[in-house]
């Protein structure tokens, strides 16, 4: 602009000049002041266009072009806004990069939690919802805008809510975990969801909340209760006859042989049982802990099924019960010879002891791809269909009374279970066609 301005200057005073170079001096003025004139409209509108170039860069920055430069062709007070413009813009990029790079790992972790997280507006409105929080809500998506207590209608989280909103506000490193209100939930679906709420005052969000699914938690503390009561139960009996027996011997039987001999027999008995229950409860414990040496090796089935037939061989000739080995020869399965042992005699152990004398039991294995069968099945009374899965949980008997009487402790199933899951094996029990049950054991060949 200067420049033209200049320009103009120079070309009027040229003109003015050619006065005394016999041009006609009014018409000398006259070209000059038109030059002048032209010249300055020139450089106003060229002016005007810079301007407006970098009115539209300033537009397309703001807009959906942050990428766009002003030129460098621009000039004099020009090129200084342009490079202000153009250095404003590199740093507002950058610092757009940087907080899109932390909301997005922040996404990603919010995203990738187990927990629920669930952020409420003022109001009650759910602001933010992750994929945890959502699944436990039985959402398909987040429920953005809707009110938590429209969804989740118990008034335990209601109560959860003002707690929270009346607590005190405190920086993260001072909230302490009991400070937290808590309240755990029993949701539609069944599961057990343990709820905590903070207040908060930042970015639109009231409360706070997370969730942690405790079911699996709750099922097993409850599996742990129960298998404390059922020990102690199983004990009791035997330890409470023991005690009786032995306070009647002091108490003179010992004076009376016949009657002490009944007594001295019971006892005895009842240790026995005492004895079984013990090692089957530490059979267990190992096996869990992983103590139990099951390394895998090749184990010959068929070796495996015969030593098993002759172990059970004397129960059964007593209770004249036949026993037929169908067997493939040279199969050999991923696992453990006494694991296996300990798991054929105990299946047919129960074969024998479930069904009535005469009865009969079959035993065999079979190549089933990359997997052996072995397979227990006896023409007994069966089992109902509704009692086949749990007679593999410890102390599960059907007829308790002659699951004892017959000198069983409820714990044989869970053993075998324990001892073929530890191979890489699972079992199933189902009807035996006419009658009776059927085991089938599946390990890698
Ligand atoms: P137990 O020490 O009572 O035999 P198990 O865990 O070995 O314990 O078996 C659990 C229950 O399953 C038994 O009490 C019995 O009621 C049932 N059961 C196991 N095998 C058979 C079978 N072959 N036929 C009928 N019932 C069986």
């Amino acid at each position: 602009m200067f420049l033209l301005t200049s320009l103009a200057m120079a070309i009027g005073s040229t003109l003015a000049a050619g006065v005394t170079v016999g041009f006609d001096p009014a018409l000398a003025a006259l070209i000059g002041a038109a030059m002048s004139l032209l010249l300055g409209l020139v450089g106003a509108r060229l002016v005007t266009l810079q301007a407006r170039r970098l009115t539209e860069v300033a537009q397309a920055m703001a807009s959906d072009h942050p990428e766009r430069r002003a030129s460098v062709a621009s000039s004099g007070e020009f090129q200084e806004l342009g490079d202000a413009l153009n250095h404003m813009a590199d740093k507002l990029e950058r610092t757009t990069a940087e907080l899109r790079g932390e909301r997005d790992r922040f996404g990603v972790v919010l995203e990738g939690m187990v927990e629920g997280v669930i952020g409420l507006t003022l109001d009650g409105r759910v602001a933010l919802c992750n994929r945890s929080a959502t699944a436990m809500l039985g959402e398909t998506k987040p429920p953005l805008e809707k009110r938590l207590l429209d969804l989740v209608r118990q008034p335990a989280l209601k109560d959860l809510l003002e707690r929270a909103r009346a607590a005190p506000h405190l920086r993260p490193d001072e909230v302490r975990e009991s400070d937290v209100p808590q309240v755990e939930l029993a949701m539609p679906s069944g599961a057990k969801l343990l709820w905590s709420a903070w207040p908060l005052d930042r970015a639109g969000i009231g409360v706070l909340l997370a969730m942690r699914d405790v079911t699996a938690l709750r099922r097993l503390e409850t599996v742990r209760r129960d298998f404390i009561s059922n020990v102690s139960h199983e004990l009791r009996t035997p330890v409470a006859i023991v005690y009786a027996s032995a306070e009647a011997l002091c108490d003179g039987g010992l004076e009376e042989p016949p009657i002490a001999r009944d007594f001295a027999e019971t006892i005895l008995r009842h240790a026995e049982r005492m004895s079984r229950i013990i090692s089957d409860l530490l059979d267990l414990s190992r096996i869990e802990a992983g103590a139990y040496d099951l390394s895998p090796s090749g184990v010959h089935v068929t070796e495996r099924i015969r030593h098993a037939v002759r172990l059970i061989e004397p129960t059964t000739t007593a209770r004249n019960q036949t026993v037929t080995a169908h067997i493939e020869d040279g199969l050999t399965v991923r696992g453990n010879p006494q694991a296996l042992d300990q798991v054929l005699v105990n299946l047919l152990e129960n074969a024998s002891k479930y069904t009535p004398q005469g009865s009969h039991i079959e035993v065999g294995c079979r190549r089933d791809g990359e997997r052996v069968e072995l397979w227990v099945a006896d023409n007994g009374p069966g089992i109902a269909a509704s009692h086949r899965e749990r007679i593999f949980e410890r102390f599960y008997r059907i007829d308790a009374g002659r699951s004892r009487e017959l000198g069983g402790t409820g714990l044989g199933l869970a053993i075998v279970r324990h001892l073929i899951e530890a191979m890489g094996g699972t079992i199933t029990c189902e009807a035996n066609e006419p009658t009776g049950a059927r085991f089938r054991v599946w390990l890698h060949a």
